[in-house]
Protein backbone atom coordinates (compact mmCIF):
# COMPACT_ATOMS: atom_id res chain seq x y z
CA UNK A 1 0.00 0.00 0.00
CA UNK A 2 2.96 2.20 0.21
CA UNK A 3 2.34 3.99 -3.28
CA UNK A 4 -1.33 4.80 -2.30
CA UNK A 5 0.44 6.15 1.28
CA UNK A 6 2.84 8.24 -0.59
CA UNK A 7 0.20 9.67 -2.48
CA UNK A 8 -1.93 10.55 1.17
CA UNK A 9 -4.40 8.58 -0.27
CA UNK A 10 -5.11 7.24 3.15
CA UNK A 11 -9.17 6.70 2.63
CA UNK A 12 -8.35 3.70 0.83
CA UNK A 13 -7.55 2.21 4.31
CA UNK A 14 -10.94 2.30 5.81
CA UNK A 15 -12.83 0.40 2.42
CA UNK A 16 -12.49 -3.38 1.99
CA UNK A 17 -9.53 -3.86 -0.75
CA UNK A 18 -9.68 -6.33 -3.15
CA UNK A 19 -7.57 -9.70 -1.94
CA UNK A 20 -6.08 -9.96 -5.66
CA UNK A 21 -4.43 -5.98 -5.73
CA UNK A 22 -2.72 -7.33 -2.16
CA UNK A 23 -1.13 -10.34 -3.60
CA UNK A 24 0.55 -8.19 -6.81
CA UNK A 25 1.74 -5.72 -4.09
CA UNK A 26 3.01 -8.42 -2.20
CA UNK A 27 4.35 -10.26 -5.32
CA UNK A 28 6.12 -6.76 -6.57
CA UNK A 29 7.71 -6.56 -3.15
CA UNK A 30 8.89 -10.38 -3.21
CA UNK A 31 11.70 -8.99 -5.78
CA UNK A 32 11.49 -9.48 -9.63
CA UNK A 33 12.38 -13.44 -9.40
CA UNK A 34 8.55 -14.62 -9.40
CA UNK A 35 7.42 -11.64 -11.85
CA UNK A 36 10.08 -12.56 -14.62
CA UNK A 37 9.17 -16.11 -14.61
CA UNK A 38 5.55 -14.88 -15.37
CA UNK A 39 6.74 -12.12 -17.65
CA UNK A 40 9.01 -15.48 -19.55
CA UNK A 41 6.04 -17.28 -19.40
CA UNK A 42 3.62 -14.74 -20.90
CA UNK A 43 6.40 -13.80 -23.85
CA UNK A 44 5.88 -17.30 -25.37
CA UNK A 45 3.92 -15.85 -28.50
CA UNK A 46 2.45 -18.61 -30.86
CA UNK A 47 3.94 -19.31 -33.57
CA UNK A 48 3.66 -17.13 -36.93
CA UNK A 49 1.77 -18.57 -39.90
CA UNK A 50 1.65 -17.35 -43.24
CA UNK A 51 -2.30 -18.38 -42.96
CA UNK A 52 -2.84 -16.03 -39.84
CA UNK A 53 -2.57 -12.93 -42.98
CA UNK A 54 -4.24 -12.28 -46.55
CA UNK A 55 -0.94 -11.66 -47.72
CA UNK A 56 2.62 -14.03 -48.28
CA UNK A 57 5.23 -13.66 -46.02
CA UNK A 58 7.73 -11.93 -48.58
CA UNK A 59 4.62 -8.87 -49.16
CA UNK A 60 3.81 -8.72 -45.48
CA UNK A 61 7.87 -8.16 -44.84
CA UNK A 62 8.01 -5.47 -47.83
CA UNK A 63 4.89 -3.64 -45.87
CA UNK A 64 6.34 -3.40 -42.70
CA UNK A 65 9.55 -2.33 -43.90
CA UNK A 66 8.21 0.72 -45.66
CA UNK A 67 6.26 0.79 -42.70
CA UNK A 68 9.11 1.25 -41.06
CA UNK A 69 9.78 4.79 -42.41
CA UNK A 70 6.67 5.88 -42.73
CA UNK A 71 5.06 8.38 -40.50
CA UNK A 72 1.94 6.80 -41.19
CA UNK A 73 -0.93 4.77 -38.76
CA UNK A 74 -0.36 1.10 -40.03
CA UNK A 75 -4.00 -0.37 -40.77
CA UNK A 76 -5.44 -1.94 -37.39
CA UNK A 77 -4.50 -6.18 -37.15
CA UNK A 78 -7.30 -8.30 -35.74
CA UNK A 79 -7.12 -9.15 -31.92
CA UNK A 80 -6.41 -12.77 -32.30
CA UNK A 81 -3.36 -11.87 -34.60
CA UNK A 82 -1.78 -9.21 -32.80
CA UNK A 83 0.84 -12.07 -30.94
CA UNK A 84 1.37 -13.26 -33.93
CA UNK A 85 2.50 -9.72 -35.51
CA UNK A 86 4.32 -8.27 -32.31
CA UNK A 87 6.40 -11.67 -32.33
CA UNK A 88 6.80 -10.66 -36.33
CA UNK A 89 8.54 -7.15 -35.40
CA UNK A 90 10.66 -9.09 -33.00
CA UNK A 91 11.83 -11.64 -35.40
CA UNK A 92 12.62 -8.57 -38.14
CA UNK A 93 14.82 -6.42 -35.20
CA UNK A 94 16.86 -9.93 -34.68
CA UNK A 95 19.70 -9.59 -33.29
CA UNK A 96 19.75 -5.98 -34.17
CA UNK A 97 22.62 -3.93 -34.93
CA UNK A 98 21.40 -1.13 -36.42
CA UNK A 99 22.72 1.46 -33.83
CA UNK A 100 25.55 1.82 -31.48
CA UNK A 101 24.14 0.34 -28.44
CA UNK A 102 23.86 -2.91 -29.50
CA UNK A 103 27.59 -3.40 -28.51
CA UNK A 104 26.59 -3.41 -24.84
CA UNK A 105 23.78 -5.20 -24.93
CA UNK A 106 23.41 -8.89 -23.18
CA UNK A 107 19.69 -9.05 -24.20
CA UNK A 108 17.44 -7.12 -25.96
CA UNK A 109 14.41 -5.78 -24.58
CA UNK A 110 11.56 -6.14 -27.22
CA UNK A 111 8.26 -5.71 -24.60
CA UNK A 112 5.99 -7.19 -22.69
CA UNK A 113 2.47 -7.95 -21.76
CA UNK A 114 -0.93 -8.38 -23.48
CA UNK A 115 -0.66 -7.94 -27.18
CA UNK A 116 -4.76 -6.49 -26.98
CA UNK A 117 -3.77 -4.32 -24.09
CA UNK A 118 -6.04 -1.23 -23.41
CA UNK A 119 -3.43 0.58 -21.70
CA UNK A 120 -0.04 0.86 -23.00
CA UNK A 121 3.19 2.23 -20.70
CA UNK A 122 6.38 3.61 -23.17
CA UNK A 123 9.46 4.39 -21.29
CA UNK A 124 13.04 5.40 -22.49
CA UNK A 125 14.86 1.74 -22.33
CA UNK A 126 16.41 -1.07 -20.55
CA UNK A 127 18.12 -0.67 -17.50
CA UNK A 128 20.87 -3.46 -15.72
CA UNK A 129 17.90 -5.66 -14.68
CA UNK A 130 16.27 -5.34 -17.78
CA UNK A 131 19.46 -5.80 -20.20
CA UNK A 132 19.88 -9.36 -17.76
CA UNK A 133 16.20 -10.47 -18.02
CA UNK A 134 15.36 -9.32 -21.26
CA UNK A 135 12.19 -7.85 -20.00
CA UNK A 136 11.32 -4.16 -19.68
CA UNK A 137 10.66 -2.54 -16.02
CA UNK A 138 11.58 -5.47 -13.84
CA UNK A 139 14.11 -3.70 -11.53
CA UNK A 140 13.30 -1.42 -8.26
CA UNK A 141 11.44 1.19 -11.45
CA UNK A 142 9.60 -2.02 -12.17
CA UNK A 143 8.17 -3.13 -9.09
CA UNK A 144 7.17 0.77 -8.56
CA UNK A 145 5.33 0.61 -12.51
CA UNK A 146 3.91 -2.30 -11.14
CA UNK A 147 2.50 -0.78 -8.06
CA UNK A 148 1.09 1.91 -9.95
CA UNK A 149 -0.51 -0.54 -12.40
CA UNK A 150 -2.15 -1.91 -9.33
CA UNK A 151 -3.55 1.11 -8.07
CA UNK A 152 -5.39 1.75 -11.17
CA UNK A 153 -7.06 -1.95 -10.62
CA UNK A 154 -5.44 -3.42 -13.08
CA UNK A 155 -2.39 -6.35 -13.75
CA UNK A 156 0.52 -6.48 -15.68
CA UNK A 157 -0.17 -8.96 -18.16
CA UNK A 158 -3.17 -6.61 -19.02
CA UNK A 159 -0.97 -3.70 -20.15
CA UNK A 160 1.70 -3.83 -22.70
CA UNK A 161 5.31 -2.51 -21.89
CA UNK A 162 8.03 -1.09 -23.98
CA UNK A 163 10.84 1.61 -24.59
CA UNK A 164 11.94 3.80 -27.16
CA UNK A 165 15.49 1.73 -27.40
CA UNK A 166 15.78 -2.31 -26.73
CA UNK A 167 19.10 -1.80 -25.80
CA UNK A 168 20.66 -0.65 -22.69
CA UNK A 169 22.18 2.60 -23.06
CA UNK A 170 26.51 2.23 -21.17
CA UNK A 171 25.71 3.82 -17.71
CA UNK A 172 21.97 4.51 -17.92
CA UNK A 173 22.33 7.63 -20.07
CA UNK A 174 19.46 8.77 -22.20
CA UNK A 175 19.64 7.60 -25.89
CA UNK A 176 21.25 9.76 -28.40
CA UNK A 177 19.06 11.09 -31.44
CA UNK A 178 20.43 8.46 -33.60
CA UNK A 179 20.01 5.60 -31.62
CA UNK A 180 16.39 6.71 -30.34
CA UNK A 181 15.56 8.02 -34.33
CA UNK A 182 16.67 4.17 -35.31
CA UNK A 183 15.19 1.99 -32.80
CA UNK A 184 11.81 4.41 -32.09
CA UNK A 185 10.10 3.00 -35.38
CA UNK A 186 10.09 -0.65 -34.20
CA UNK A 187 8.33 1.06 -30.85
CA UNK A 188 5.79 2.56 -33.19
CA UNK A 189 5.16 -0.43 -34.97
CA UNK A 190 4.30 -2.21 -31.87
CA UNK A 191 1.99 0.63 -30.75
CA UNK A 192 0.10 0.33 -33.96
CA UNK A 193 -0.13 -3.42 -33.05
CA UNK A 194 -1.25 -3.40 -29.93
CA UNK A 195 -3.88 -0.15 -30.49
CA UNK A 196 -4.24 0.73 -26.95
CA UNK A 197 -6.78 2.73 -26.25
CA UNK A 198 -4.20 5.22 -23.78
CA UNK A 199 -0.40 5.43 -23.69
CA UNK A 200 1.05 6.72 -20.69
CA UNK A 201 3.99 8.38 -21.52
CA UNK A 202 6.68 7.53 -18.62
CA UNK A 203 9.34 10.48 -18.65
CA UNK A 204 10.59 13.27 -21.08
CA UNK A 205 12.30 10.78 -23.63
CA UNK A 206 9.53 8.85 -24.46
CA UNK A 207 7.05 11.56 -24.50
CA UNK A 208 9.80 13.30 -26.78
CA UNK A 209 9.57 10.18 -29.53
CA UNK A 210 6.02 9.62 -29.04
CA UNK A 211 4.99 13.61 -29.75
CA UNK A 212 7.99 14.53 -32.20
CA UNK A 213 9.31 17.26 -30.38
CA UNK A 214 10.99 18.03 -27.51
CA UNK A 215 9.00 19.58 -24.69
CA UNK A 216 9.43 20.20 -21.04
CA UNK A 217 7.89 17.70 -19.08
CA UNK A 218 5.44 19.87 -17.20
CA UNK A 219 4.34 21.31 -19.55
CA UNK A 220 3.00 18.44 -21.20
CA UNK A 221 1.40 16.96 -18.10
CA UNK A 222 -2.18 16.86 -17.06
CA UNK A 223 -3.45 16.66 -20.04
CA UNK A 224 -4.73 14.68 -22.85
CA UNK A 225 -2.79 14.49 -25.80
CA UNK A 226 -2.90 12.57 -29.68
CA UNK A 227 -0.88 10.21 -30.70
CA UNK A 228 -0.71 7.51 -33.52
CA UNK A 229 -4.65 7.32 -33.25
CA UNK A 230 -4.42 6.92 -29.76
CA UNK A 231 -4.94 8.84 -26.71
CA UNK A 232 -0.99 10.03 -24.62
CA UNK A 233 -0.91 10.72 -21.07
CA UNK A 234 2.52 12.17 -20.30
CA UNK A 235 3.70 11.26 -16.44
CA UNK A 236 7.13 10.92 -14.47
CA UNK A 237 9.11 7.97 -15.17
CA UNK A 238 9.36 6.00 -12.40
CA UNK A 239 13.20 5.90 -11.84
CA UNK A 240 12.66 9.70 -10.85
CA UNK A 241 9.80 9.15 -8.57
CA UNK A 242 12.28 6.63 -6.21
CA UNK A 243 14.72 9.57 -6.69
CA UNK A 244 11.75 12.03 -5.70
CA UNK A 245 8.72 10.07 -4.01
CA UNK A 246 7.37 13.71 -3.32
CA UNK A 247 6.30 13.52 -6.98
CA UNK A 248 4.16 10.28 -6.43
CA UNK A 249 1.25 12.06 -5.98
CA UNK A 250 1.64 14.38 -9.28
CA UNK A 251 2.19 10.63 -10.83
CA UNK A 252 -1.22 9.34 -9.49
CA UNK A 253 -2.75 12.53 -11.33
CA UNK A 254 -1.88 11.49 -14.21
CA UNK A 255 -2.62 7.89 -13.99
CA UNK A 256 -6.11 9.38 -13.20
CA UNK A 257 -6.63 11.03 -16.19
CA UNK A 258 -5.48 7.68 -17.93
CA UNK A 259 -8.46 5.80 -15.72
CA UNK A 260 -10.71 8.45 -16.70
CA UNK A 261 -10.12 8.08 -20.40
CA UNK A 262 -10.29 4.22 -20.08
CA UNK A 263 -13.28 4.27 -17.70
CA UNK A 264 -11.91 2.21 -14.43
CA UNK A 265 -12.35 3.06 -10.78
CA UNK A 266 -8.96 2.69 -8.05
CA UNK A 267 -9.81 -0.51 -6.07
CA UNK A 268 -11.92 0.53 -3.15
CA UNK A 269 -13.70 2.89 -4.79
CA UNK A 270 -17.07 2.75 -5.45
S1 LIG B 1 18.64 -0.04 -29.59
FE1 LIG B 1 17.21 -0.71 -31.19
S2 LIG B 1 18.16 -0.08 -33.14
FE2 LIG B 1 19.77 -0.03 -31.56
S3 LIG B 1 20.76 -2.05 -31.67
FE3 LIG B 1 19.14 -2.18 -30.09
S4 LIG B 1 17.32 -2.94 -31.16
FE4 LIG B 1 18.78 -2.22 -32.73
Amino acid sequence: MRFYRDLGLTEFYRRPVDAAILEQWEAAAAGPEQQSAESAARQAAPPFTHSQFPLSGEDIMSARKAQFSSPFIAAEVPREERAAALQMIREEIGDCTRCALHKGRNKLVFGDGSPTARLMFVGEGPGADEDAQGIPFVGRAGQLLNNMIAAMGLTRDEVYIANVVKCRPPGNRTPEPEEGATCSPFLFRQIDVVRPQVLVALGATAATYLLGSRQPLAGLRGRVHAVRGTQLIVTYHPAYLLRDPRQKKEAWADLQIAMRELGLKAPGKG
